[in-house]
């Protein structure tokens, strides 16, 4: 398939961090995506909370699902666009690598407990995966990947830290945009995250329909599928308005976006990253649409009690392992030992609180609570 000229192609990549030679039968994107699958921290996002952790229930999402779901709407985005599918399915299936176990309340947990460290952010520390934490390859740390995938891993960074990372961080000082990949990657994000905790939240019980005919880009759907299908099931029906929710924001954001690119029509991907505004983008009303859900999500379902209970739970355990890591890192096993005793030979006390983050962030939710069990429970003895 034919690429827009502003796409991103093998020959226009700034490259690996080391050199490499180029692949056999694949593309460099192709080979990005193929070393995120086989990533250690993509099999663990398996066991990683999205909304629900991973004990309450097989039909909810998981880190991994949602990587999936987004990885399959960025594609049909890309291709629509005429962009590098290849390159859109590597950024989204890393995404979110840097997660720490138990969705945002495991981040904010380990943030605090790294305040005088330097912060914890997932969006930084899946770029830390990537780069640094994935031992694989003989000739280099991490998956070494290319420039352009790791600038969309990157989606967001303060000025502080973008100037600590050399040139994946320039465009945030310079205030250019990412690759349009990367834009239409982080869209797929809340397309995918905005439908399907929809669906597992309904599905939990913790929210309902009658509560959702408050929000506009939902009761639009239902009322249609309602009256399309009058005989269908309750569930049939969540599902078919569901897969509308995911349909009608791709179908808005293509055309938006086509729109866009036609009308400011960029040569190039430098022309892209010069581009005051990023050119993928929702329709006003849409993005307003999206506003709506978000925030109904967030009242209903992400602050619901029941959710609340279990991320206070989750900051109990991950502060703290963290305090008692750091106090005594012989507490960890020998191979995060090891690596405590050399980043904190290379940056002292920060050094020495960066790898036990590292360690606790790579942990699955049951890995977590099974490492709490060993450190505080006097009754296991394993
Ligand atoms: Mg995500």
């Amino acid at each position: 398939m034919t690429l827009a000229p502003y796409a991103v192609v093998d020959a226009i990549s700034q490259g690996r961090r080391f050199d490499e030679p180029a692949p056999s039968y694949r593309s460099e994107f192709q080979r990005d995506r193929d070393r995120i699958i086989h990533a250690a921290a993509f099999r663990r996002l398996e066991y990683k909370t999205q909304v629900f952790v991973n004990h309450e229930g097989d039909l909810f999402r998981t880190r991994l699902t949602h990587s999936i779901e987004v990885a399959q709407i960025a594609r049909s985005i890309a291709r629509a666009l005429q962009l590098n599918e290849d390159l859109t399915e590597a950024i989204a299936l890393a995404h979110d690598l840097g997660h720490t176990p138990f969705g945002h309340a495991g981040q904010d947990a380990l943030n605090a407990c790294m305040q005088d460290f330097g912060g914890f952010e997932h969006n930084l520390q899946s770029l830390r995966v990537v780069d640094e934490l994935e031992e694989k390859y003989a000739d280099f740390p991490g998956l070494n990947l290319c420039f352009e995938t790791r600038e969309g891993i990157l989606k967001h960074c303060s000025l502080k830290n973008a100037a600590g990372l050399g040139d994946i961080g320039t465009r945030f000082i310079d205030k250019q945009q990412p690759n349009l990949e990367a834009q239409l990657t982080d869209l797929a994000d809340s397309i995918a995250y905005n439908s399907h905790d929809v669906d597992d939240g309904l599905r939990s019980g913790l929210i309902s329909i009658d509560q959702l005919k408050d929000v506009p880009l939902f009761a639009e759907q239902y009322d249609e599928v309602r009256q399309r299908y009058p005989n269908l099931s309750a569930r049939g029906s969540i599902h078919e308005v569901v897969r509308r929710l995911i349909n009608c924001q791709v179908i808005d954001l293509v055309r938006t976006s086509t729109d866009s690119l036609a009308k400011h029509q960029p040569t190039d991907l430098g022309a892209v990253r010069q581009h005051s505004q990023p050119l993928i983008a929702f329709s006003d009303i849409m993005r307003e649409r999206n506003l709506e859900l978000k925030r109904f999500l967030h009242t209903r379902l992400y602050r619901h009690y029941r959710v609340h209970r279990m991320s206070a739970k989750a900051e109990q355990i991950i502060c703290n392992l963290f305090e008692s890591f750091f106090e005594d890192p012989r507490l960890m096993p020998e191979e995060a030992q090891q690596k405590v005793s050399n980043l904190k030979a290379e940056q002292g006390e920060p050094g020495q609180a960066r790898a036990v983050a590292d360690y606790i962030a790579g942990m699955t939710d049951r890995y977590a609570i099974k490492e709490y069990q060993r450190v505080f429970n006097p009754e296991e003895l394993t």
